[in-house]
């Protein structure tokens, strides 16, 4: 019987069996042929998230600023002092990530697809497109459509969000500034960006479903917007976000992390901090609860209090401004343009922290004359 089975091989599931590996018998069981494809990510991370990540991905650029453009047309600039975020081979990430997983003992299974599982006899019975696996424990890392999550009953994601993108050849405006648009034209529920990389451009967006049109007409326009010609367009892709947590993240020998556990930054749609946030969280209960063979869901809670201790203020918080940001109309988007336009917000905003972007909100809101002018808007948005 294995220690731990871990389904999915994105950065949760390698991670996560990386951390596992030296002490226990861990396989992961994954059903693309191979890792990082289809890769469903723009690859935007700060350098901590590379740091804790124990691998050094492929960087295809530096990101120093970002121009905000508001359903008007008006431009906020926002230049930090250094490198903002990283661009990153997302795809490139999570090879290293298996390869790293894989030299500390873990084995991964490709073209392993899991199916469902049962607890029992002391022990996870999971079914497989290659038969049956037996362990103590199963970590469900497999996604923003995570069956092992369903598990657990109906522990779906407050709401999903839709994401499409294309790289295309087009030498942009500024080499290391991205492009970020509000409002319901490219982006309704959510924003579209634009990065630069090289004589390349990373475009893309997500809406909130039922808003606006279909993914991929929302992006023909920002291409159109952006001066991209279709035939400029070397690669698409398209995926979906989970939102504003999932109601459990263990049970009876399970556990589960990354997008299966909903943690996911709900301003940026911004997945891999929560995960390495919560990985080594994840590591230590389980190894603590298979050295003791207690791995009831009473012992496994210890998970949950603690990964939410590390992450969970942000991840609540980012999840009220969000959906305040979903109840703002463009003509709230460009009033808020209007106030925020002025030398001290854009210093507060020029020294954002991008893994926990809702620590600006109380800055700019303690100033007076701007935290009463956005009162009125505010206070609309959360009805
Ligand atoms: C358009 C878009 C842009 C994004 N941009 C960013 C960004 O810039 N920065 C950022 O931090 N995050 C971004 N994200 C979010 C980020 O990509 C995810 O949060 C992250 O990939 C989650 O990692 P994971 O390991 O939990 O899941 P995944 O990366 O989805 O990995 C899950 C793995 O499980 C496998 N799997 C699923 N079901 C099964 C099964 N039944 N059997 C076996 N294997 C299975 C899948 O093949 C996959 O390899 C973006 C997401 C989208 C959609």
């Amino acid at each position: 019987m294995h220690d731990a089975v871990v389904v999915g091989g994105g950065p949760a599931g390698t991670i996560t069996a990386g951390l596992l590996a030296a002490d226990h018998d861990v396989v992961v069981l994954e059903e693309h042929a191979t890792s990082g494809v289809p890769m469903q990510c723009a690859g935007l991370v700060t350098s901590d998230v590379i740091e804790m990540c124990g691998v050094r991905p492929d960087i295809l650029n530096e990101i120093r600023g970002a121009d905000v453009i508001f359903p008007n047309g008006g431009r906020f600039e926002v230049r930090g002092s250094g490198v903002k975020a990283l661009l990153i081979d997302r795809t490139d990430l999570d090879r290293k990530l298996a390869a790293a997983a894989m030299d500390k003992g873990a084995e991964i299974r490709y073209g392993t697809k899991y199916i469902g599982h049962k607890i029992s006899g002391g022990g996870v019975s999971s079914s497989t497109n290659a038969g049956e696996l037996r362990s103590r424990l199963i970590i469900g890392a497999d996604g923003c459509s995570s069956k092992t999550a369903l598990s657990l009953g109906s522990n779906i994601p407050k709401e999903y969000i839709y994401g499409i993108e294309a790289d295309a050849k087009r030498r942009p405006e500024h080499d290391d500034v991205m492009v970020l648009r509000l409002g319901a034209e490219f982006a309704p529920g959510f924003f579209s960006w634009e990065i630069p990389f090289g004589d390349m451009v990373r475009v893309g967006l997500c809406i909130s479903p039922g808003r606006g049109a279909a993914p991929i007409d929302h992006l023909k326009k920002l291409l159109a917007a952006s001066g991209i010609d279709m035939e400029d367009v070397v690669s698409k892709y398209a995926g979906k976000i989970p939102l504003g947590g999932r109601p459990r993240s263990y049970g009876d020998r399970t556990l589960l992390i990354g997008d299966a556990a909903g943690q996911v930054k709900p301003v940026s749609g911004g997945g891999l901090f929560p995960i390495c946030k919560a990985a080594p969280i994840l590591a230590e209960t389980a190894k603590k609860s298979l050295l003791e063979d207690a791995l009831s869901a009473e012992r496994l809670r210890d998970y949950e209090k603690g990964w939410k201790k590390e992450i969970g203020r942000e991840l609540s918080r980012g999840y009220k401004i969000r959906k305040m940001f979903t109840n703002l109309s463009d003509g709230d988007l460009n009033k808020i343009f209007e106030i925020i336009d002025r030398d001290d917000m854009r210093s507060i905003l020029n020294e954002i922290d991008i893994d926990n972007p809702s620590g600006a909100a109380l800055p700019m809101l303690k100033n007076m004359q701007v935290g009463l002018r956005f009162l009125p808007i505010m206070m609309r948005a959360m009805i």
